[in-house]
Parts: structure tokens; sequence; C-alpha cells
């Protein structure tokens, strides 16, 4: 042929390949950036994929192909074993773990796909979550190009980079009397946000952060599910920290619309229900895919919801109580609820949002729920349990001042309050004002010329 090695390689597609942390609050987000790249890049996916919350291929473009990673029941079993069930496990342990065991097979799959590419399209780089360090470092060794995806805010990893300097300091591991100590260093941030995990050894926590550092600097550069508005000095502290170009390209969710990423069957009945709920009237409860209760703590919260007269929709997911698998609801609460509340096992969380009638979330503050809990407008009850929650809860009430932490033992009377200081309040209602004022600069940025939409471009 008269055309040179080079321009053959030019000229052929390019294609992205991507390998998400198969967890509900991981998946997302990382197919929401395919959809970005697919639709506005004109890239291939490729999306590596664990045995265990695997994505459905028929919800995506038919374009995109899945790669199942790891052959065999047993491995599957082995991997879904490492998914944390509830708020108490040691997650970070299981993070590392998982990655030791899908790296492994992943050199396959990747020799495999590099290999096809010889006469088909280019691998243009390889999209890991920011906890597959191992399997980054796969990549790496075949000569793919890697960015590190970190699916929480930009608090959170700041705080994350600021982690080394306080062990160096002795101020962690933390005194367990001193937990309410504020953190000079890393304002609002007190000692005890630092915990990640209350059931994880020092040293398991510092390895598992040490390890996400480093899929931060050994990429070719850091994408964040963030706005440059919300979250610019920590931004720029990251950019300057971690020395690699770092893409500020959400809200996501505003961008890749449309997207079927849920593990669980949404309940779409509840937005017809809210349907006939007056404006901002109802408050959203939800604690995300992972955290999970005791069953006192779930009556306590089935009466505080009562007692404050006021509308909700709850979700009870399937194993949102600790330890066991049906929630019974008590005797009356039905009764007590007619008309005003609502009960699903799983919602569809951004619609529900969304929805003109919601006007607060009582949420974990998951970074995902945090942002879509921003990105509309609507205010919030913090009560985080694990990782980076107790992070987005300081930033949501002290920096943003658009929520407050639910502290203390969860007890009806002190839910039936927060209820009522939320939903109709003067101090919830400034919240909601400048909640509704994020969710304005959330728009802008996503527009033509908005800090994230040329941050995609760039990413491109
Ligand atoms: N979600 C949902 N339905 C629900 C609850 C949650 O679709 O009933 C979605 C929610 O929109 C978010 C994700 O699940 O995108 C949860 O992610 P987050 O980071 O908030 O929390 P995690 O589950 O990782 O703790």
């Amino acid at each position: 042929s008269s055309s040179s090695p080079a321009t053959t390689r030019s000229s052929r597609r390019r294609r992205v390949l991507m390998f998400p942390l198969p967890f509900q609050g991981h998946i997302t987000p990382m197919l929401q950036l395919a959809g970005v790249l697919h639709a506005h890049g004109g890239l291939d996916v490729t999306v590596f994929h664990a045995p265990v919350n695997a994505p459905d291929p028929s919800r995506h473009p038919a374009a995109y192909r899945f790669v199942a990673v790891g052959d065999g029941n047993e491995f599957a079993a082995e991997a879904a074993a490492l998914i944390p069930t509830g708020s108490y496990g040691d997650f970070p342990a299981a993070l590392m773990a998982l990655d030791a065991l899908l790296r492994v097979p992943f050199e396959d799959a990747l020799r495999r796909a590099l290999a096809a590419e010889e006469d088909e399209d280019v691998a243009a780089c390889l999209v890991v979550d920011s906890n597959f360090r191992g399997v980054q470092a796969v990549g790496e060794r075949l000569g793919v190009p890697t960015l590190s995806l970190r699916t929480g805010g930009a608090c959170c990893l700041a705080a994350y980079l600021a982690f080394p300097e306080l062990c160096a300091k002795g101020i962690l591991p933390p005194d367990q009397l001193q937990l309410d100590m504020p953190l000079t260093e890393l304002p609002p941030l007190r000692l005890r946000d630092m915990v990640l995990s209350t059931t994880s050894s020092h040293a398991t926590m510092a390895t598992c952060l040490e390890r996400i550092l480093d899929s931060s600097r050994c990429s070719s550069g850091v994408i964040l599910n963030t706005f440059n508005d919300l979250e610019n000095s920590d931004l720029e502290k990251i950019a300057t920290d971690l020395n690699v170009p770092v893409y500020a390209i959400g809200p996501l969710h505003k961008i890749s619309i449309g997207l079927e990423s849920s593990l669980l069957t949404q309940d779409r009945n509840c937005l017809e229900w809210l349907d006939k709920q007056e404006t901002e009237s109802v408050l959203y409860v939800s604690f995300g895919s992972l955290a999970s209760m005791d069953r006192e703590e779930l009556l306590e919260i089935a009466w505080g919801l009562v007692d404050s007269q006021m509308s909700f929709l709850w979700v009870i997911r399937p194993n949102l109580a600790h330890g066991s698998q049906r929630v019974h609801l008590p005797d009356g609460f039905e009764e007590a609820i007619r008309g005003r509340g609502m009960v699903i096992s799983w919602a569809p969380q951004q619609d529900v949002l969304s929805h003109r009638a919601v006007g607060g979330f009582w949420t974990h503050n998951g970074w995902n729920s945090t942002l879509e809990s921003i990105c509309d407008g609507v205010p919030m009850i913090c009560r985080p349990h694990f990782a980076d929650q107790m992070i987005n809860t300081r930033y949501v009430q002290e920096v943003w001042k658009i929520g407050f932490e639910l502290e203390g033992k969860l007890e009806r009377e002190t839910i039936e309050r927060a209820v009522r200081r939320l939903m109709c309040k003067e101090e919830g209602k400034e919240m909601r004002r400048r909640a509704k004022a994020l969710k304005n600069q959330a728009r802008i940025s996503v527009e033509k010329e908005g800090s994230s939409k040329t941050a995609i471009d760039m990413l491109i």
C-alpha cells in the first residue's frame, strides 16, 4: 500500500477501553462517561467488566463491546463474595482484593483485545476506576495509556491527598478521644471524617488510599464527576499536587442522558404518585446501594417520618436491614402514612430528584446521590455511613450550606425535628435557595463553552 503505517494508524477509528469497579455508584458514572465519549467524541467503546454486577449490553448502544473478565462459576462466586453487603464490612480490604483478583484474567482479556486491534481500530486509552491500581498497571505494561476515573468528589480526593501528611504528623491514626477535633489542614473536616471505615485497620486504609493516589499519579489524567463552580479550590489543589491533567466533566448524568445502568429494577410507579403531590412537599429518603442499618434504626425512621406529618418517598432496599433479608414495617405504619407516604424497594432516583414534588432528600451522601441532589436543587438531611460520605456531608453542611447532618443515635424525635427543619422551616428554605443556585451553575457548566463541556472536549 502507498500509505505509511503512521497514516493508516491515524485514519483508523479510535477505541476507548473502560473497566469500572463493579458497584452501582461506580458503574453508573463509568457508563455515563462511555456515553459522552461515544456520542460527543465519536469513540468506539469496549467495557471490560467483572462477572458480578455485570452491565446489561442490551441497554447500551449496539456499537459497544462488553468483555467479561474471568471465566467460570467459581471465579464469579469468588468475585461476588468480595462485594460489600452493608455498612460494617472492611470495604478497603475488599476493594484491594477485587483488584488483585481481576487483574490476572484482565491481562489475558486485554491482550486479546489488543491483538484484535491489529486489523481494526486503535485503543486510544484505558479508563480505569481509581480503585483499580493493579488493573491499571496491566494496561501500562501492555503499552496502553491510562486515565483514572474518580467517582467521588474533588473534596474527597483533596482529603485523601492529605492523608499521608496527617499520618506523618501523627494526627492519624486518630486518637479516639479526639475524633471531633477540627483538621486545620483540611477545613471543614474533623478528624472523624478521615476514618473511612470503622472496621478496617489503619494499615489497610492507608494502603488502599496510597493505591488510589498512585492510580492518579501514574495516569495520563484524572477524570472527576464534578464541576468547576462547585469545587474550584479543591480541583486546583488536586491539579497542583498530582501534576497530571485533571478533567472536571460533571455532572455526567446531565450530559449522558437517558442511560439505564441500574442493577436493581426501578419502581417507576412512584413518579405517578409524585405527580399527585404538591410542589416541593415530598421528602425523598434513600441510603444508596450499600449502606445498611439495624432494624431498630429502621423502626425509628418509620415513626419519625410518620410523626413529622410530612409527605415522603422512602426506598427500603431488599438488604437495607443489616443481617436480615426482609424489613417488616411496624403495625399501624401503613394506616398512618396512607395518602402521604410511599415505600418502594428501588427508585428511579434521578427522575425522583428532578420531580417538582420533591423538596428534600434524606441521604447517606454517596457522591452520586450528593451530586444528583445538588444538580436538581434539592437540599439534604445527611446521614453518612462510611468511605467518602462523611467528607461529602461536611461540604454539604459547611461549604455549600445546602443541608445538615443528622448526628447521634437515630431516634424518632430527632428525626421528626430534622424533617420539619428541612421541609418547613425558614432555614430549610434558605438551603433550598442555595441548592437551586448550584443547580443553575451545574446547568451552565454543561452548556456550550461551560467548564465541564470544555473539559470534555479537551479530554476527547
Ligand atoms: N439509586 C437508584 N435508586 C435508588 C437509590 C439509588 O437508582 O433507589 C442510584 C443513585 O441515583 C446513584 C447510585 O444509585 O446514582 C448510588 O450511588 P451513591 O454514590 O450515591 O451511593 P453508593 O450506592 O455508592 O453508596
